[in-house]
């Protein structure tokens, strides 16, 4: 779930499924004033680069693509793989099942801190949590995120249950020695603290990083990734470009957050991994470098954060659909 959705970024369930085509779960409901077309392809970029969050679990759109379309949109466009963030049970366990016979996806398993309050209210969270862990240990897992903590979305009385599922999430990324990826919504203080306080892990990464150039430099010193995504091309989003360049490029990654946070010119229609190259192009013109050479650097560090896609060899055939390739669930 992104960083900044509005309150109209309500989603709604699915029938879906990892096989077949029709496979998203979640729908998102912001279709007012939007167009909801998606973008053209963009001109493919030399030096191939990984989405690093992205969530094909939610449609969106008049004619919404599965995560394979996805895919192979993002590869025509030298997008070589992504990897698929769960915000819950049910969308952990499609992220990791999907990832197991998906060659260009690997996954990444949580609770969304907006989502933690509600299961503490109903005593499901600690059961929640043993699930995550569980999935933590499945082949192409390789990070626990989202999570954090979201001071927008969630007001004081679901914090302290936002702050015990961030904790739990930090030890089981340890613990499974995976990454970690963070969601930080008005919330940069009490992240860092938190972090410090259990102890980050190794490879400890901002999603849709959202601090100033001061932050950027905290988070230098930690060793801390920051993943930049299509809001930083944004024309109020200044303060974001200097965090960009305050950043060592050896701990930069970029992501979509899809279906939100579209890149300029499209902002506001539907996202996909395939428009991360409007994202990296418009890092790389601010950074006055190369857009090769940054791609070259965030591919060398996004295997570094998370391995390599083909080092755990998927367990079905990419090319079998499934035994029901129909569209379900109102996926067109
Ligand atoms: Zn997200």
């Amino acid at each position: 779930m992104p960083s900044d959705a509005v309150p109209s970024d309500s989603l709604t369930s699915l029938d879906g499924g990892v096989d077949g085509y029709g496979s998203a779960i979640r729908k998102r409901e912001n279709t007012q004033g939007r167009d909801l077309s998606y973008p053209p392809l963009p001109e493919p970029l030399t030096v191939p680069v990984y989405d690093n969050h992205t969530h094909l679990e939610i449609s969106d759109g008049e004619h919404p693509l599965s995560y394979r379309e996805q895919l192979d949109r993002a590869s025509s466009v030298g997008v070589r793989g992504v990897i698929q963030v769960g915000g819950d049970v049910e969308t952990s366990r499609w992220s990791a099942a999907c990832a197991l016979i998906e060659p260009r996806m690997l996954a990444a398993v949580a609770i969304h801190p907006n989502e933690a309050p509600a299961l503490d209210a109903a005593g499901t969270l600690d059961d929640a949590l043993a699930v995550i862990n569980e999935l933590a240990g499945q082949p192409r897992v390789v990070a626990v995120g989202e999570t954090g903590l979201d001071f927008f979305r969630t007001g004081e009385e679901g914090r302290a249950a936002q702050f015990r599922s961030f904790e739990a999430h930090i030890r089981i990324a340890k613990e499974n020695n995976l990454a970690l990826q963070i969601h930080d919504r008005n919330a940069h203080e009490a992240v860092i603290e938190t972090l410090l306080k259990v102890g980050a892990p190794e490879r400890t990464v901002f999603h849709c990083f959202s601090g100033d150039a001061d932050m950027a430099r905290l988070c230098a010193d930690h060793g801390w990734y920051m993943s930049f995504a299509g809001n930083v091309t944004f024309k109020n989003a200044s303060m974001l470009r200097d965090a960009l360049f305050a950043a060592p490029r050896n701990l930069l990654l970029v992501e979509t957050d899809a279906p939100f946070l579209t890149p300029l010119p499209y902002r506001g229609r539907p996202n996909a991994p395939y428009l991360l190259p409007n994202t990296l192009r418009g890092m790389a013109a601010h950074l006055e470098t190369d857009v090769s050479l940054l791609s070259a650097q965030i591919t060398a560090n996004t295997e570094l954060v998370y391995g390599r896609w083909d080092a755990e060899p998927v367990t079905a055939a990419h090319d079998d659909p499934g035994p029901d390739p129909t569209p379900r669930g109102g996926i067109a």
